[in-house]
């Protein structure tokens, strides 16, 4: 959060849509609503079409949300703000909003930039935000968001959230977080996708099939399936090493690691 008092956002780390696996309809999505904003600004500004500013990216932890939020970033050549909404209440009485609006304006003045509010139910359902202070902060929160929507400068608002049904809708209105993009439980083939971008950086033996790693990781989201790659490499770097090149996972240690790491959608 301080790091945003001084005058420099920082680009991101160079997510691109294809290093998420699966997501292709958020993706596309997001492509459309917040990408070709950067891209096509003049068309929107000749046909004098005012593109929505604000996504909300939801769906259960560990599925590719902040992912996402920096992909859009780096396809849009843009500067990426993150913010952990729940640091940003935990600063002293009156910081918070002041970090806020220094969030906001920092945005602008490095525009093109994306902001990106992660855990956002956190500004209405903490005990620091409940009560007076709470609402000065959301109420600066709505303030901030309708002043984004006015200005020329190319900034995007993505929040991403685990509990939708905890957010107010006061922020999902019309010139707020108006759009509403749903990241939902990887399926089958999703898996399969997330295992292969996963499995670019490492090294895998040919006894991995990874269309069977995806049957048996139902329940497994994107996270999941990283710490289970993780678990794997670790498992086959015990392993005393066959030649000079070196360690490989083996399927042997992916059907370990499964064992070991649990899936959080079940
Ligand atoms: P949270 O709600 O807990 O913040 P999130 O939805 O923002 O979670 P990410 O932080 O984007 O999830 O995902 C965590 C990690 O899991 C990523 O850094 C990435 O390594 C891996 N991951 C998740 N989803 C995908 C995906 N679709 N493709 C590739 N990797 C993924």
């Amino acid at each position: 959060l301080l790091q945003y008092q001084g005058t420099m956002a920082e680009k991101p780390d160079p997510v691109k849509w294809s290093d998420i696996g699966g997501l292709q309809d958020a993706k596309n999505s997001l492509e459309e609503s917040a990408v070709w904003i950067y891209k096509h600004a003049d068309a929107y500004r000749r046909l004098g079409i005012r593109p929505s500013k604000g996504i909300l990216l939801h769906g259960p932890p560990g599925t590719g949300k902040t992912l996402l939020a920096k992909a859009v970033a780096t396809e849009s050549s843009a500067n990426f703000l993150p913010i952990s909404v729940p640091d940003l209440i935990k600063a002293e009485v009156g910081e918070s909003e002041k970090a806020l609006a220094n969030i906001f304006q920092t945005a602008i003045r490095c525009s093109p930039s994306v902001i990106f509010l992660d855990e956002l139910e956190a500004i209405f359902s903490s005990r620091e935000t409940s009560g007076d202070v709470g609402r000065k902060l959301i109420s600066q929160f709505l303030v901030e968001m309708d002043h984004l929507d006015k200005v020329e400068q190319h900034v995007i608002l993505l929040g991403a959230t685990n509990h939708l049904d905890t957010i107010d809708s006061s922020i999902l209105c019309p010139g707020r977080l108006d759009r509403l993009v749903y990241i939902g439980p990887p399926t089958i083939d999703e898996r399969f996708s997330i295992l292969q971008v996963l499995a670019k950086k490492t090294r895998l033996d040919s006894s991995v099939d990874l269309e069977l790693v995806a049957t048996k990781s139902e329940g497994y989201t994107g996270a999941d399936l990283k710490a289970v790659i993780r678990k794997a490499g670790l498992l086959a770097l015990k392993r005393p090493q066959k030649d000079a090149l070196g360690h490989f996972i083996e399927q042997h240690d992916i059907d370990l690691a499964l064992a070991h790491v649990s899936p959080s959608l079940v």
